[in-house]
């Protein structure tokens, strides 16, 4: 099932994303508002989303620039998530259960609840899985070098990667989304798919499985660049009390969940005096980070094209994508799964959002026994095979 009439923020010019917004009133961007609100809170973050990817891409001036820098960070970081999710949440049955969560629902079902129906597309075709990391197989939380993956969820991808060819896709440097997931018989692709390594442990039970080494790294050329950034950024940000700059190695990541809302404008500006000297550098906003990369055409999307291929699974017809992520970045691998019709894009939210996936899963509970499902599906399909 694909969603004809989505659209993600980058994808989107201004005046377009004014036209569709005045029209949609049950989908929320990425990450949802602070409040519960309507067109005007979905048109105002997809123009300063789009102001601020126009002006970071461009190299733009200040003045304004900062104003729609920090309404960006607000919109995309809301401070009260746990009350709206509280709103969406019904306490007795711990689910979603707004009218407008309903009607989402019938765009971007549950893929729990629709596993026979994916099963079924899937038949005759070779899954192969591709997994986001925060906020999809661990949950988000404040230190992001505490966001540990459960034990019982590193059981569950690693039967899933016996059954499976599994790549983890994540905008974490590959060294630091290995150390916390440490499964050597996985793909990674780190750095939002700007890193990509095979694994260093033929995977068992996968007969068909290319055990060479892959290695993609389309953005060397940066490193020094993203080296340095990373220093002054280190120094210019050094003075705001709880703000983080993460090397990822060939992307950096300005993390303010621990900032001070009030001294969200003094990090914008810091991280703009540094900005404005590197144009080859862009800037797009997540989930209590800023996200800077390398201006290259190369996202997540990218890196799901590029290990189908080096797996020799470019095949059309011969295999079965199954994408599972949370953020805005995970969008670009949705749309390139939508535009092939090929397999499906699996969106991890609470709430409503614009999204490319067909299906969706509430939070990474919920991942963990589609894992489990999927591989006891498997199994059981391989036993009727012996048996026939
Ligand atoms: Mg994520």
């Amino acid at each position: 099932m694909t969603n004809h009439n989505v659209f993600t923020p980058k994808d989107m010019p201004l005046a377009a994303a004014a036209a569709v917004a005045a029209n949609a009133t049950l989908h929320y961007s990425y990450p949802p508002p602070r409040s519960i609100g309507g067109a005007a809170d979905y048109a105002g973050f997809k123009k300063l989303l789009t102001q601020l990817e126009h002006r970071s891409n461009s190299g733009g001036s200040s003045g304004g620039w900062i104003g729609s820098w920090l309404d960006s960070m607000r919109a995309s970081s809301p401070t009260h998530v746990a009350s709206a999710a509280a709103v969406l949440t019904s306490p007795s049955l711990m689910a979603p259960c707004t009218a407008e969560y309903e009607e989402w629902m019938k765009q971007c079902p549950s893929a729990s609840n629709k596993f026979e129906e994916i099963t079924a597309k899937s038949k005759g075709k070779k899954i192969v899985m591709f997994l986001d990391y925060d906020g999809t197989l661990s949950p988000i939380v404040d230190d992001p070098d505490r966001a540990y993956m459960s034990e019982a969820m590193r059981e569950a991808v690693r039967d899933v990667a016996k059954c499976f060819p599994t790549a983890i896709v994540s905008g974490r440097c590959r060294d630091k989304v290995f150390n916390f997931v440490r499964l050597a018989e996985l793909y990674y692709a780190g750095s939002h798919g700007m890193d990509i390594r095979g694994p260093t442990k033929s995977p068992k039970n996968i007969r068909e499985e290319k055990a060479k080494a892959i290695l993609c790294q389309p953005a060397s050329e940066f490193l020094p660049m993203i080296e340095e950034v990373h220093k002054v950024l280190v120094d210019k940000t050094g003075s705001i009390q709880g703000a983080r700059v993460e090397n990822n190695k060939f992307c950096l990541s300005v993390h303010f969940r621990c900032v001070d809302q009030k001294k969200w404008d003094a990090l914008a500006e810091q991280v703009k005096s540094v900005l404005k000297d590197y144009p080859k550098l862009r800037l797009t906003t997540g989930r209590k980070v800023l996200e800077i990369r390398p201006t290259i055409k190369w996202d997540k999307g990218k890196a799901l094209e590029f290990l189908l291929e080096s797996l020799g699974y470019a095949n059309f017809s011969d295999v079965f994508p199954v994408y599972i992520g949370d953020d805005r970045t995970d969008e670009d691998a949705f749309k390139v799964l939508r535009d092939r019709g090929q397999g499906i894009g699996i969106l991890v939210s609470k709430v409503p959002k614009d999204t490319s996936a067909s299906y969706s899963l509430q939070d990474p509970a919920e991942v963990m026994n589609f894992l489990r499902n999927l591989v006891e599906w498997k199994l059981r399909s391989l036993d009727d095979r012996v048996k026939v």
